[in-house]
């Protein structure tokens, strides 16, 4: 009998478990795709503990992607006119390594800059923080992990003293009350979804509230949808804390024994009485009441929270107003409760414990921490001082030093900025000013690809094997199944070479990408994120396996005094002994140097951009179940592509009434950065005054759709997380003039791609 491979859906957070069997099965018929080329063929995990069988339309078809439009070969071009010609790897990777040796002689290693991705596995990423902030000494390494979840980061170490979600999948089974705040689970996240809806369904005493300006699937199963204006989410959640403080629903003890901060919080919820937030926000005093007096009298209150919250000019502010609600009625650190981020990508969990954006470190360390710098410079044997002190660039800052002309060396790996970025005009214009572009990816063309001097052929899902960390700190080892196609290597190995070439052998002497990860762990050993005690081996061995996993673990009582904190880790000790790693804080003792998580007040600012008489809208932009970011698999796999046909946008029907568009029609929506066209979806899901269009539709899927042409920068200052959520449009209907003028220029757009 074929033994199945085991290993981890590549799409979304949620990490839901696969088992892969090859397309001929002895006694069966070959699985053949509909062009008729053979199809490994997945199913869910069974025993994967975090999807326990379960997988949506993405997990299902995956592998039918594999074999299409692959990078095969290294390609180099002198400058962007020119047509790209084959060469070795040698080659190329000899090219790149002259080219970072002139760069940090003529400009400085801070001329260098990667940006990488959640789709790495966690041995990607650390190869390349070896690289990049240890061997080059330059921290300019990002990834689109900053657009996705990096408020929920701040948010996390800012309030609770580290980051890491607190909370397990469990808790979906065994929560009271539901609060899903800037998440469309039931599309973005659906297994968690379908978990949470199972139970939503079974138990009628527990509650499910959505926040959200739209009426998402999410918010049509919810007993509470609050559509709330964007960019008011602080203004309701300080509203629910007025009235959780006014009703006496708080938790003293907790309060008064595991936190500090509460006059802060206290000075700004008095300003936010029901009449004012509902005001605001657009919804009842009604409602309102009702979300707070469910959350009060609820024993357990779990809430979900993704990109609605974090991609926001204030989304640290908005993550941490949400947790002070947990910390107000001390619903954290038990079964069923708790703050928990839902991540976007695969492994954004992983980069983030792996360092891999512009201001961390391996072992949830940060650049600034002169301790930690030392600890890790000594760790690879670097001289002390080699690691730069100040956080590199974030995503957006990398578009900037561009613009700039401060960047010598532009590395991209397996993401497409130039459909994924805010305000694409000006992201695609700093590209173009890029001396040198290496581009990194499994699959060509794709819309990045056009502005790359050299592209390198990476392996990727299924054919390296490799890392993954969940949403709920769970880690898979996603095994290797295929050879990959041509020439591609795994992206680890890519940077390793480089690293040997520049002549850090000792650094990247790995024979074995299980080498890789035995020596990343040894640099969590002690930290928040301990995994000291997994290696390649142990996860075969064992399955999934959730952090803090320390090489010995002992359960270590609390440290602070206080009954409250006794009785409850008491309580939990028998559960907590046996899966130690299940939840976060059940010590009622956070990362903090006190052990007291943080409250910390916050005025709402609304949104960066709001709308006035020249752009009178808001748009929202967002995802659908089928689609994953930019379609460089979903867009290949024609299920997928048949679900969702073609990008549109939502409006609301008296604005459309107004306007004179009609069902269908297509429209034209301007910002001050750019414009696109979408075919007019009219619906009272979207409230009046917002507008809503899906991100996925780059120029390879679509004539002048980029959800991203129309959005902004404006960032979080603490997070560097861009407000890809909320900008302010003018709809003008589309006449054939404007519809012809925009085929011009989309045309012009692909023919530069087709040139390739
Ligand atoms: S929910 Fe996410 S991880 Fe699970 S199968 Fe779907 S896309 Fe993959």
């Amino acid at each position: 009998m074929t033994e199945p491979t085991k290993t981890l859906c590549p799409y979304c957070g949620v990490g839901c478990g696969l088992e892969v069997l090859p397309p001929a099965l002895p006694g069966k018929a070959v699985n053949r795709d509909k062009e008729g080329y053979p199809i490994w063929q997945v199913r869910g995990d069974r025993a994967h503990p975090s999807s326990q069988g379960m997988v949506c339309v993405k997990g299902a078809t995956v592998a039918e992607s594999l074999h299409k439009d692959r990078l095969l070969h290294p390609m180099l071009r002198d400058s962007l006119d020119e047509p790209f010609r084959r060469v070795s790897w040698d080659e190329a990777l000899q090219r790149i390594v002259d080219r970072i040796q002139t760069v940090r002689f003529t400009q400085g290693a801070d001329a260098i800059c990667m940006y990488g991705s959640g789709q790495f596995n966690t041995e990607d990423y650390y190869i390349a923080q070896k690289l990049l902030k240890g061997c080059l000494g330059t921290n300019n390494f990002d990834a689109n992990s900053r657009l996705c979840m990096s408020s929920a980061v701040s948010g996390y170490i800012q309030s609770l003293g580290s980051d890491g979600p607190p909370c397990c999948y469990e808790d979906l089974d065994l929560t009271d009350c539901a609060f899903l705040i800037g998440t469309n689970t039931a599309e973005c996240h659906p297994i968690i979804f379908n978990r949470l809806r199972k139970h939503h369904k079974k138990h009628s005493q527990v509650r499910l509230i959505v926040v959200d300006p739209r009426r998402t699937e999410t918010a049509q199963a919810a007993d509470l949808h609050l559509a709330i204006r964007p960019g008011t989410d602080i203004d309701l959640l300080n509203g629910i804390a007025h009235l959780l403080v006014r009703w006496g629903d708080i938790h003293p003890e907790f309060i008064e024994e595991c936190t500090t901060g509460f006059a802060s919080l206290m000075e700004v919820v008095p300003h936010y009485s029901p009449e004012i937030v509902a005001d605001r926000c657009g919804i009842s005093v009604e409602d309102l009441e009702t979300a707070a007096r469910w959350w009060g009298e609820s024993q357990r209150v779990l809430s979900l929270w993704s990109m609605g919250l974090n991609q926001s000019s204030e989304g640290t502010a908005k993550t941490r107003s949400l947790i002070n609600l947990h910390l107000l009625t001390g619903q954290i650190g038990k079964p069923g409760a708790g703050p928990f981020s839902l991540t976007g990508q695969p492994n954004a969990m992983g980069g983030r414990e792996a360092g891999g954006l512009s201001h961390l470190l391996p072992g949830y360390r940060f650049v600034n921490n002169p301790e930690h710098r030392a600890e890790v410079e000594q760790f690879w044997g670097l001289e002390p001082g080699q690691i730069a002190a100040q956080p590199g660039y974030s995503a957006w800052e990398m578009i900037t030093a561009l613009e700039r002309g401060e960047v010598g060396l532009f590395w991209i790996a397996a993401t497409n900025p130039v459909v994924s970025m805010p305000d694409l005009v000006r992201t695609k214009a700093a590209l173009r000013r890029s001396p040198f572009t290496v581009y990194q990816d499994a699959y060509y063309p794709t819309e990045t690809s056009a502005y790359a001097h050299v592209l390198l052929p990476a392996a990727q899902w299924s054919e390296a094997p490799g890392v993954v960390t969940n949403s709920e700190r769970r880690v898979t080892l996603c095994n290797q199944f295929r050879t990959p196609p041509g020439e591609a290597r795994p992206d680890w190995v890519i940077f390793a070479e480089v690293g040997r070439r520049l002549g850090f052998r000792k650094q990247f002497a790995f024979n074995a990408v299980g080498e890789v990860f035995d020596e990343f762990v040894q640099l969590t050993r002690d930290r928040p994120c301990d995994m000291s005690g997994l290696s390649h081996d142990r996860l075969q061995r064992e399955g999934p396996l959730q952090w803090p996993c320390p090489e010995t673990e002992t359960p270590v009582p609390p440290q602070a005094t206080g009954l409250n904190r006794w009785l409850r880790w008491l309580l939990h000790r028998n559960e907590e002994q046996q899966q130690p790693a299940k939840r976060l804080y059940t010590d009622l003792r956070f990362n903090t140097p006190d052990g007291r998580a943080r409250f910390q007040g916050y005025h709402s600012r609304g949104v960066a951009e709001p709308p006035d008489p020249d752009f009178p809208f808001v748009l929202t932009t967002g995802r659908l179940y089928g689609h994953w970011h930019t379609q460089t698999r979903t867009g290949r796999i024609p299920k997928t592509r048949q679900m969702h046909p073609e990008p549109f946008i939502e409006i609301h029907p008296r604005d459309a009434e107004k306007l004179g568009i009609e069902q269908n029609k297509p429209v034209n929506v301007r910002s001050r950065r750019g414009s696109a066209c979408f075919k007019a979806k009219v619906t009272t899901a979207i409230a009046p005054g917002t507008v809503f269009v899906p991100m996925h539709w780059g120029t390879l899927w679509a004539e002048n759709a980029e959800a991203n042409a129309l959005t902004h920068p404006e960032a979080c200052p603490d997070s560097k997380q861009p407000e890809l959520k909320a900008c302010a449009v003018q709809l003008v209907l589309a006449d054939v003039k404007q519809a012809e003028t925009a085929k011009v220029e989309e045309r012009s757009g692909k023919l530069e791609t087709a040139s390739l």
